[in-house]
């Protein structure tokens, strides 16, 4: 029986004072879900939900019920700060119900025979009754590279993302490519310059909704900076003591901006 409970809806997370997860109790019965799932991490059981309501006071009060404890709505983005203030096994665990409930309300039927797919009975996966498929939870592989040239370092502002944040070159890593070949090509292609050096720096789980970053230092090698101009706006030169907006310290980027990730 499950002692804790995630709740999520769609991109916040119910936690008691002392981030502390909400313990099941009969009034969490009550409240509406889009999608319930059973989860283990490290043999412990645990309840996910992902609730039909955004930032609900119905749902904090069932959270509540019987702990003598306040809690609130957090940004699920938000525990990933590397501040100190939130416990390691709770940004991680919570990283995985949310990864988990996302996939599981997303696989429904089978890609393969359009069948309705069922609960494994054994592991964390979906099987189709009809053909016998089994779907596992998905993780998209991708890298991100702060890329040095002398005391400079090249940001870039996205199309796609928040216009008005410069960030790391990053991208998708693509069939039968290894990770350094898609820091080289996803560097050349957005930035028009070639890089050497290419060394590991750390990763992080980043469930929005699958992602898994693996992050990277590279030396300029050649070439001058000539932004694609669809993917990529602007790609400039910064220097530590002159960075433009950056993303936030729940990022990996700004870890690998700030000096976090040497590798
Ligand atoms: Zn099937």
């Amino acid at each position: 029986m499950e002692s804790s409970v995630f709740v999520f809806h769609p991109d916040e997370i119910v936690l008691l004072d002392s981030f502390e997860l909400p313990v099941l109790n009969p009034a969490l019965e009550t409240i509406a879900c889009a999608t319930r799932m059973h989860i283990r991490i490290d043999g412990k059981p645990f309840l996910v939900l992902m609730t039909e309501t955004a930032r609900s006071a119905d749902v904090l009060d069932a959270c509540a019920a019987g702990s003598g404890k306040a809690c609130s709505w957090v940004p699920v983005k938000s525990l990933f700060a590397q501040d100190g203030s939130i416990p390691e096994p709770l940004a991680r665990n919570a990283g995985r119900a949310y990864g988990l409930i996302n996939w599981y309300s997303a696989t429904r039927f089978c890609t393969r025979c359009g069948g309705t797919l069922e609960d494994h009975p054994s592991e964390t996966a979906m099987r189709c009754p009809s053909c016998g498929v089994d779907y596992y939870p998905r993780l998209a592989p991708a890298i991100i590279v702060l890329v040095h040239r002398g005391d400079t370092m090249l940001l870039v502002r996205h199309a796609h993302r928040i216009q008005h944040l410069f960030s790391c070159v990053a991208g998708y890593v693509e069939h039968g490519e290894t990770l350094e070949a898609c820091v080289a090509r996803e560097v050349l292609e957005e930035t028009g310059i070639t890089v050497k050096n290419i060394r590991y720096a750390g990763s992080q789980s980043w469930p929005f909704p699958d992602q898994y970053m693996v992050a990277f230092h590279a030396d300029w090698a050649s070439g001058e900076l000539v932004p694609d101009g669809e993917e990529i706006l602007e790609a400039r030169w910064f220097s530590r003591s002159e960075l433009p907006n950056i993303p936030s310290p729940y990022s990996v980027a700004w870890k690998l901006i700030m000096g976090e990730l040497n590798g």
